[in-house]
């Protein structure tokens, strides 16, 4: 009885401290972000003098590890010169000041603007940085962003006519607290997916209105979008990557001209494309169903 009661103590005592011995110690942020910057410090280092000197000029530009790894996790075979060549590649962050910002210029999303900018990837395009304060159709768009949880925004792309403002058709708003939501690089990726709308946009300047009819994205929308997103995939919301291997699969690559001419917007290339994949297409519905808005 005495054994048997022992055995049970000794198993309670097993249950109870199970949890606290299989559970991992949780690891504080900091430390963390310590070892990310000492990894990817390790990881420049180990490639030479190249890489270390690219390393310490990104580190002097304000990039950090965090910048850098997604680079390295998308394709872990590229060294590190290559990685760090692609950032350092899209311009220098302290060139591009006379790039257009309005609002503070020290945040991930300017600095992002800035570099694409220098590189003259952003010409004719200003950043605008909304806050709660804006009025008039600033404030309209700076509500339906955060409303709709939207980081970016030309305008049009929402169905809005921006042709009253000064920096229209190259005008790229993002709400003052998105500013830092995500890094230099994956901002980078957001305006270039902003800037074809702003491509768009000066291929047809009906797009506010071919985007958004009676309150509801229209298939025009969601071709654009995917366009847009085509090869940047910023967000799931556009099945860039599915439609837009769908669409090829079916016009085929003799047709990839009009494909490009479509996605800048050109309404004619589109309906001439909208046609061709009806007519090509056997299975799995036509173009309208394919670029069904989702969102
Ligand atoms: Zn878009």
């Amino acid at each position: 009885m005495r054994r048997a009661t022992l055995l049970a103590l000794i198993c309670l005592l097993v249950l109870a401290t199970w949890p606290l011995a299989s559970a991992a110690p949780p690891v504080p942020a900091a430390d963390a972000r310590h070892r990310l910057e000492a990894q990817a410090r390790m990881w420049a280092m180990a490639e030479g003098p190249h890489a270390t000197e690219l390393w310490y000029r990104l580190r002097r530009l304000g990039l950090s590890a965090e910048d850098l790894l997604p680079l390295h996790g998308a394709a872990p075979g590229r060294s590190a010169q290559a990685a760090l060549d692609e950032i350092m590649g899209v311009g220098e962050l302290s060139a591009g000041d006379d790039a257009v910002v309005h609002g503070p210029s020290s945040s991930n999303v300017a600095r992002a603007f800035r570099s694409l900018a220098a590189a003259g990837e952003m010409d004719g395009i200003e950043l605008v940085i909304l806050t709660s304060r804006d009025d008039d159709l600033r404030g309209d768009i700076y509500r339906l962003l955060r409303r709709r949880k939207f980081r970016a925004t030309t305008g049009p792309d929402e169905g809005i006519d921006t042709r009253s403002l000064s920096c229209y058709p190259g005008c790229i708003f993002v709400p003052g607290e998105e500013v830092d939501a995500i890094s230099v690089s994956g901002w980078v990726d957001v305006l270039r997916h902003e800037a074809r709308h702003v491509e768009q946009l000066r291929h047809n300047p009906e797009m506010a209105w071919d985007f958004v009819q009676n309150g509801r994205r229209t298939i025009y929308a969601g071709f654009c979008e995917a366009c847009a997103d085509d090869g940047l995939y910023t967000t799931p919301l556009y099945y860039a990557r599915e439609r837009m291997a769908r669409l090829r699969e079916v016009v085929g690559t003799e047709n990839e001209s009009l494909v490009q001419r479509a996605c800048r917007g050109d309404r004619a290339a589109y309906e001439t494309l909208r046609a061709l994949f009806d007519r090509l297409v056997d299975e799995g519905g036509g173009f309208d169903v394919l670029f069904q808005p989702a969102y």
